[in-house]
């Protein structure tokens, strides 16, 4: 992109802060937000979700907690007070004003993948887009990306194939915006050929910001380096990882490749843009979500730096109230006074999806936990995924370098400990099972019928 485009670009966007409100209300938020201090954000979020919870009190198919109680909310504890929605209830609940917004043209269904054949709905109005789309620019810049810089992506460019209802099209003006200067290249699953078009790509660039998944960037760094032909250093401006956890070891691998260390943006698809790591390395939080860290037993709120149940209330999503959503992560909250300059709530230990329970022959139940761990002690093993292909038979599916015997006899006692008495064999493979979202499965139970034991971990 040139010069020329990037500054048009800017002022495109900078004029449709003058004139589109809801699109300024995104940035504004997340100015306000974050140069805000402790006491003054927790009142700022309180008093937009209140009037969030009140218009959806005064209409629509109103779920029975949400009364004119709510109002009573002074602080995030009071939040303790209304109760966990699950993904299940999500599901629920966006049926439920699906039914009501029949005719509204600017909302729109969508589902997440889900890997356990039962996708979860949600709802996004044009307005919520919009805002988000305000909001998006300014997280892209604390990852490091400047107005005008192309960004090449290893993702996937909409959400159109996973229960995008396209007789209820809620286009957001910004999309284009959203899109401009912008390269998708491969989808979820790329191929070496998109990992040539896309460093063809970069080389014909001057700078340029790359994201993507952390596991395709890691795969495509692999691909750079096997070919000896290295980028030109100070090519790549900033690089992020979105959409699954990329291991320290992975990150060192893309760190070779592109001269650059990638950083996360963490971010869901029922909530887009969490969590994004400045330069300093903290992960800070969008001022758009009230995010708690809760005991997952108790759902009580956890203090500062205890690592829970990540539960999110996003105060844009006027489509549903969308509160206390239980995303399936787990992860601390910390207030942090930044290296970068900012001071913000932080996600700190974050310690991707909450766990499921696999039920052995015996009767003993073994969290799928204990594969999370292969990753912390096995750094060199990179890309995995743990099948199950028959009630006491599991075979490890590796992707990358080939593990030494020593190493495969580590990971077989380390599983043996946990899934004791059952098969364990190790497979290096060259492609591994994703959940239609594109992240890898750390665990798949391949066994017939297994759809019945909900046994599988949600994408
Ligand atoms: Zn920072």
């Amino acid at each position: 992109m040139s010069r020329l485009t990037g500054l048009l670009l800017s002022a495109w966007e900078s004029g449709k802060a003058l004139i589109d409100a809801d699109y300024a209300d995104g940035a504004r938020l997340f100015g306000a937000g974050m140069r805000a201090g402790r006491a003054e954000l927790e009142q700022l979020q309180l008093r937009r979700l209140r009037e969030l919870l009140r218009t959806f009190f005064n209409a629509g198919p109103a779920p029975e907690w949400l009364n004119p109680h709510t109002d009573a909310l002074q602080g995030y504890a009071d939040l303790s007070t209304l109760p966990v929605l699950t993904r299940a209830g999500l599901h629920e609940l966006a049926t439920r004003y699906s039914a009501y917004y029949r005719d509204r043209r600017d909302i729109s269904a969508y589902a997440t993948g889900g890997s356990t054949g039962e996708p979860v709905r949600f709802l996004i109005s044009r307005r919520q887009r919009n805002r988000a789309a305000g909001l998006r620019r300014k997280l892209d810049r604390l990852l490091g990306w400047e107005p005008g810089l192309p960004r090449l992506a290893l993702w996937r460019a909409n959400l159109h194939e996973t229960g995008h209802r396209d007789d209820q099209p809620a286009r957001s003006h910004h999309g284009w915006a959203r899109h401009f200067g912008s390269q998708y290249f491969g989808g979820f699953c790329p191929t070496t050929d998109d990992y040539r078009r896309f460093l063809a790509a970069i080389h014909r660039l001057p700078r340029c910001a790359i994201w993507g998944y952390g596991s395709a960037l890691e795969d495509c760094a692999r691909f750079l380096l096997g070919t000896e032909a290295a980028l030109p250093p100070g090519r790549i401006a900033t690089a992020w990882n979105c959409g699954e956890m990329m291991y320290p070891a992975q990150k060192d691998t893309f760190r070779q490749a592109f001269g650059v260390q990638p950083r996360e943006l963490y971010s869901s698809r029922e909530c887009s843009g969490l969590a994004a790591e400045c330069a300093a390395g903290c992960l800070h939080i969008s001022p758009r979500y009230l995010v708690e860290a809760v005991d997952p037993a108790t759902h009580l709120q956890l203090p500062s730096g205890k690592t829970g149940l990540v539960l999110v209330s996003d105060l844009f999503n006027d489509a549903l109230p969308l509160v206390r959503y239980a995303l399936g992560d787990l992860g601390a909250i910390e207030w942090r006074q930044c290296a970068c300059g900012l001071s913000s709530w932080c996600l700190t230990e974050l310690a991707g999806r909450a766990t499921t329970l696999i039920k052995l022959p015996a009767g003993r139940k073994v969290s799928t936990g204990i594969f999370a761990a292969i990753a912390v002690h096995l750094p060199d093993l990179h890309q995995w995924t743990v099948a199950r292909l028959a009630a006491d038979d599991f075979e490890v599916r590796y992707k990358g370098p080939a593990l030494s015997a020593g190493r495969q006899h580590e990971l077989l006692a380390m599983l043996q400990h946990s899934l004791i008495g059952a098969r364990i064999s190790i497979v290096r493979a060259t492609e591994l099972p994703r959940a239609p979202s594109g992240k890898l499965l750390p665990y798949i139970d391949l066994r017939p019928n297994s759809a019945a034991d909900g046994n599988q971990p949600d994408n």
